[in-house]
């Protein structure tokens, strides 16, 4: 990298747990990365004193007057950075000339265009967002081929199963044809902060509770995901479309200390993992830097005080959603959409307090029952998807209400 340009990187959703953490481990490299945009939904104060911190060029703020307030409190800081409304211009800046990479951290469909712009406009994508590609598929891996884009997954686990398949034939833009090689990847899931409670105990658990991870401190929404596993069915959808590979052919495992982040087995019999702290700086920084390693600050793993590594079976019985999850895999097309933005719904009722959490896995199921899973060869009919599923949690929601008084 010595005497090349910086790499000029747009970090969207700059203001969420990923965004924070990408933007710690990109002012540790400050030879090699410019900060050149910065993107938030509402938390203004911190965009602000990120931009003061970073100086990017632009900062997006999707909100018409709150862009407007924080433009003028910039400029009157001497600030040269210049900000841009609405959720368009978060799709002009992911596809940027002068942008080489795309931290795409937005949570939830919010974040589909953007990724996707960034796709097609060739960038190297760092995807967090892992619903932007559940909801779109094969649609968004045309997209990084089309484009010429090149795809690194950040979520953990992905991105260790990356790592372990670097070196045989894995081809960032996502693998090209099936693999002949692997017999099956291993997702790791902690568990989440229900592993050990009863089903009785899970009916009348709070968002409180729910977003407490024992292992990963993340957004409310991952971390409601976390608690009901749908997290880890929305990464198994994830993995098939990154590495090509039908969903039986990912499992997932229980792991509650996760220090490996994800397993590979070949045809060999051998099994190749990824372990480290759980701190997303890591996955982060193999992103950035890839090919290359770079510094994260991340924390040496201390194998000596971890001692042991446990793995036992999910219990598909208490965590419905993966079960659904796996079920939307295997029907592809739209049901992915349609899986997600019922997820997504039912989790913001669960946050604030309209939904029992035991209903999360309800209110999806019955969207999934009446929806006739079609081809998803558009983002339109993505779109639709989306927005039919939406429509019928809500109508859903409504009949679950009075549950959770
Ligand atoms: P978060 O809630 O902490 O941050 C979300 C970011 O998205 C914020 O910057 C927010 O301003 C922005 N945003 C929210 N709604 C928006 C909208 N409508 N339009 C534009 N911007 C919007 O979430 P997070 O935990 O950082 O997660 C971000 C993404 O990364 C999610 O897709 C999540 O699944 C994924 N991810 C997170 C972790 C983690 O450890 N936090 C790990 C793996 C994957
Ligand atoms: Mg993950």
């Amino acid at each position: 990298m010595s005497g090349a340009r910086k790499l000029r990187v747009a970090v969207l959703g700059s203001t969420g747990s990923i965004g924070l953490s990408t933007l710690d481990v990109l002012q540790r490299h400050g030879d090699r990365y410019e900060v050149f945009a910065l993107t938030a939904h509402s938390n203004v104060a911190r965009l602000r004193e990120q931009c003061l911190a970073h100086r990017p060029q632009f900062a997006v703020v999707v909100d018409a007057a709150a862009a407007a307030r924080l433009g003028a409190e910039l400029l009157s800081a001497g600030s040269a950075t210049r900000v841009l409304a609405g959720e368009a211009a978060l799709s002009e800046i992911a596809a940027h000339e002068q942008v080489d990479a795309v931290m795409a951290a937005i949570v939830g469909a919010a974040g589909l265009r953007s990724s996707l712009a960034a796709a097609q406009a060739g960038k190297r994508i760092m995807l967090a967002n892992k619903e932007a590609l559940v909801m779109s598929g094969a649609l968004f891996m045309q997209a990084v081929r089309d484009g010429g884009a090149t795809l690194l997954p950040v979520d953990s686990e992905h991105n260790a199963v990356f790592q372990c398949l670097s070196g045989q034939g894995m081809t960032a833009g996502g693998a090209r044809g099936p693999r002949t090689d692997v017999r099956r990847v291993l997702l790791t899931a902690s568990g989440g902060p229900f592993l050990r409670t009863p089903a009785s105990a899970l009916l009348g658990v709070t968002p409180e509770q729910a977003c407490a991870h024992p292992r990963w401190v993340m957004g409310r929404k991952i971390s409601v995901d976390s608690a009901t596993l749908m997290n880890k069915g929305l990464e198994q959808i994830e993995a098939c479309l990154l590495f090509d590979l039908p969903p039986a052919q990912v499992e997932v495992v229980v792991h509650p200390q996760s220090i490996v982040h994800s397993l590979v087995e070949y045809i060999d019999g051998s099994m190749l993992a990824q372990l480290g702290n759980p701190d997303m700086r890591t996955p982060i920084a193999h992103a950035l830097g890839w090919p290359e390693r770079i510094v994260s600050g991340v924390e040496s793993l201390d194998i000596l005080r971890v001692a042991r590594l446990d793995f036992e079976a999910p219990d598909a019985a208490r965590f419905p959603c993966l079960g659904l999850a796996r079920a939307a895999a295997e029907a592809g097309g739209t049901a992915p959409a349609v899986l997600n933005a019922a997820n997504e719904v039912a989790v913001e009722a669960f946050l604030q307090r309209r939904l029992a959490f035991l209903e999360i896995p309800e209110v999806i199921e019955r969207v999934l029952a009446r929806h006739q899973t079609a081809p998803a060869n558009s983002l339109e009919d993505v779109l639709n998807a989306d927005d039919w599923a939406r429509r019928e949690a809500h109508a859903a929601l409504t009949a679950a209400a009075g549950v959770c008084a």
